[in-house]
């Protein structure tokens, strides 16, 4: 049996956190760990170098702090990494989390994954009240599943997805669109989702981490251009639904599946953001493409009052940009973040 986490209280909010855009801020994304059992060429370097552990957040200091941030208002929480459920004990942390949706504070619980270790953690993670997960998957061939991911094996991957079907979990398949690796898989990946009942959502590939400026535009292939693929075959009508983040959404008449795109480099959607990221070591990210963060760390263990958290997390909110500045036009890539991806969580 795994052991619970001592519960910590939840403060009412006095006020919602709204930044300096007026935008709410109702979404928290962490990051659990930044180590990960593959090595997606796009997101890490083959040969990372991860955070000492004592560096990180205690289970029960992710608890602290994501409990002061739905105290302050936040209403959706999504976990992440690295790969979210490499972390050691991390159910003892979401059966944590439970308890807030339980309460009805926190509307949805739920990860972004990459599959690997969801034969294991499907039903647990079911059980605690997680209905929808995102699982990240670029290709459906073997061979260039091993390539992209350098560590991972498709075949494991599958297997938990459809343990996730298994156990009741609505699934959506996150694809980063990448030029001259799934251009050619556009319509089977499709066709797989919709034929195994799996919403999709394509991304266009950020500037995130080491990169050389040369591979990065190498590799990006602008979803104005995949979309004008899938126009070929499909007639497609424009969502007006929105879920408060970046993406956007078109139903294909054909199959009536719905597919989300998610534009940072063709169409920047700042203006609706509505989420911060906190980081294994509790570092918040007001964006996830600038180098602002504020340290929640130091506030956390300087003293075991959550008040004090929260007006460091209003404090920071107040700081929260405008907006990123990623942009390859001109051929050059603009904006980048030297962060991997997998430390601030993508
Ligand atoms: N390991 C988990 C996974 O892969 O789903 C969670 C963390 S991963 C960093 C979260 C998402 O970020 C994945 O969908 C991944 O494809 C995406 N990602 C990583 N690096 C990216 C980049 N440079 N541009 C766009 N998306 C990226
Ligand atoms: Fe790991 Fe996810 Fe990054 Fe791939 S995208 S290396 S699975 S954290």
């Amino acid at each position: 049996m795994t052991p619970s986490l001592p519960e910590s209280p939840i403060l009412r909010p006095t006020a919602p956190l709204i930044d300096p855009f007026q935008r709410p801020i109702q979404y928290l994304r962490v990051s659990v760990t930044d180590r990960c059992d593959f090595r997606c060429t796009y997101c890490m370097a083959e040969h990372m170098t991860f955070l000492p552990k004592k560096e990180l957040l205690t289970l029960e200091e992710l608890d602290r702090l994501c409990s002061a941030f739905i105290g302050l208002g936040v209403e959706k929480l999504r976990v992440t990494g690295g790969e979210p459920l490499v972390r050691k004990g991390i159910m003892t942390f979401f059966e944590a989390m439970s308890r807030h949706l339980e309460s009805g504070a926190l509307r949805e619980l739920t990860l972004t994954t990459n599959g690997s270790q969801l034969a294991k953690f499907a039903q647990p993670l079911a059980d605690v009240g997680v209905k929808r997960i995102n699982v990240s998957l670029d290709t459906l061939d073997d061979a260039k599943f091993a390539t992209i991911t350098r560590w991972g094996r498709l075949p494991q991957v599958l297997t938990g997805i459809e343990a996730a079907r298994a156990a009741g979990l609505r699934v959506k398949i996150n694809v980063v669109a990448l030029k001259g690796f799934n251009e050619d898989e556009l319509f089977p990946i499709v066709d797989w989702c919709a034929a195994e009942g799996h919403d999709l959502t394509f991304i266009e590939v950020m500037p995130m981490g080491d990169m050389s400026e040369e591979a990065r535009l190498d590799q990006y292939w602008p979803l104005k251009d995949l979309r004008a693929r899938l126009a070929e075959r499909f007639t497609l009508t424009d969502l007006a639904e929105r879920t408060g983040g970046p993406a956007r959404y078109v139903r294909l008449e054909e199959t009536g599946q719905k597919i989300g795109f998610i534009t940072p480099l063709t169409h920047n959607f700042c203006e609706s953001c509505n989420r911060v990221r906190l980081t294994c070591t509790g570092e918040l990210y007001m964006c996830l493409g600038q180098e602002d963060m504020a340290d929640l760390r130091a506030p956390l263990r300087a003293s075991s009052d959550d008040a004090v958290v929260q007006d460091a997390i209003r404090a920071a909110i107040t700081r929260k940009p405008k907006g990123h500045d990623f942009d390859y036009s001109r051929q050059k890539v603009a904006g980048q973040m030297s962060r991997h991806m997998s430390h601030t969580g993508g």
